[in-house]
């Protein structure tokens, strides 16, 4: 097949690309290079199958594919709230340029959408069915909201031009290619720990979080791209759930040297808990995932080690 990734120079993105040119499909990533890297795809340049197209998903774009996962976004706190406005664009038309473009070529289409739109859930572990808990006008709003709406127009564009959707509700997701400077906590975790400074944990650090590594989320994306009727929303995340002290605790533990914990004001709008049921996904797609938090995290460790010795 032929398969459109957007946001397919990014962490997630390149390894997907690399799993479908693995399994014999041509690929074409569009990417803006906002939080994408070169470096992340530069081992497939060489691969005839692979193609790469510098352009901005908030613009119309034509192509002739079988499938087009949406992965245009930036993921990490920081990141999409730099441009806040630019962040719910690329939400928002990101998905109606996808949409179009799967009305007129009958492709079948991905959104990467997001646990965030559970919000500070209200429901633990949180299903499919809950609606969320979501302020609308917080500073976590241009990322929660624009995939919120990003999800309503993938059922309306499937209900009333019959558009052939697939919407996965991504949880906290780490791995090699993730950003040193991206913010989020397991790279901040394990980049701070390498240089020997104090780990920086916002508020008391008893809030949780669920980690999923990379490969595992990647085998659940294909199942649900490639079943033959579910629409989703379909949760995919490990569900084993951890608070940012025990996570601390296990990076310091692992990297060795003499980093602490050091504790810092807590963002606006931080959800408290967030595990999924992945009940869903077991039943539907016959996923699980396969690597611990212990076992994922060392080669993130390794990524990351790699990387700041040559820089
Ligand atoms: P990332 O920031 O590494 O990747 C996002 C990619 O999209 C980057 O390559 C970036 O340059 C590109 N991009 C951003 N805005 C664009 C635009 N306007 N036009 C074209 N390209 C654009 O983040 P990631 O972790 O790989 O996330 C990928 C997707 O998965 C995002 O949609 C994100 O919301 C979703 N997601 C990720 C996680 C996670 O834990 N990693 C969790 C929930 C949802
Ligand atoms: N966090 C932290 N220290 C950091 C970065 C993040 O304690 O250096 C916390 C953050 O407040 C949140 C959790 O870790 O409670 C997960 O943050 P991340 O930005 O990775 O993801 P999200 O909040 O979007 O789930």
């Amino acid at each position: 097949m032929r398969i459109l990734v957007t946001g397919g120079a990014g962490f997630l993105g390149s390894h997907l690309c690399e799993r479908l040119l693995d399994a014999g499909n041509e690929v074409i990533c569009l990417d803006n290079f906002f939080t994408g890297r070169k470096r992340n795809i530069a081992h497939l340049m060489d691969n005839p199958y692979f193609e790469l197209v510098r352009h901005d998903v908030i613009d119309p774009f034509k192509f002739e594919v079988d499938r087009i996962y949406n992965l245009a976004c930036p993921a990490s706190p920081p990141h999409y709230q730099y441009n806040a406005i630019k962040t719910i664009k690329t939400s928002v038309m990101g998905a109606i340029n996808c949409l179009g473009l799967a009305k007129r070529t009958r492709a079948r289409v991905f959104q990467a959408s997001t646990s965030e739109v559970y919000g500070d859930p209200a429901e633990h572990p949180q299903r499919e069915s809950y609606w969320g808990n979501v302020n609308p006008i917080g500073i976590r709003a241009c990322y929660d909201e624009g995939k919120r709406c990003a999800e309503t127009l993938f059922f309306d564009y499937h209900r009333q031009n019959g558009v052939d959707i697939r919407v996965v509700r991504i949880f906290n997701t780490y791995g090699p290619r993730m950003l040193p400077d991206d913010g989020r906590v397991v790279s901040n975790f394990i980049v701070q720990a390498l240089r020997g400074e104090d780990l920086t944990i916002y508020g008391d650090g008893t809030q949780t979080r669920s980690f999923c590594y990379v490969d595992d989320l990647v085998s659940g994306f294909i199942r649900l791209m490639e079943h033959p009727s579910l629409t989703g929303p379909v949760n995919i995340g490990n569900p084993g759930e951890f608070t940012m002290l025990e996570l601390a605790e296990l990076v310091i533990k692992k990297v060795g040297g003499p980093s602490k914990i050091t504790h810092m004001a807590l963002p606006g709008d931080d959800p408290k808990q967030r595990r999924p049921d992945i009940s869903l996904a077991q039943k539907e797609l016959g996923w699980n995932p396969t690597v611990s938090l212990e076992d994922g995290l060392d080669p993130t460790i390794d990524y990351f080690r790699k990387l700041l010795t040559e820089a």
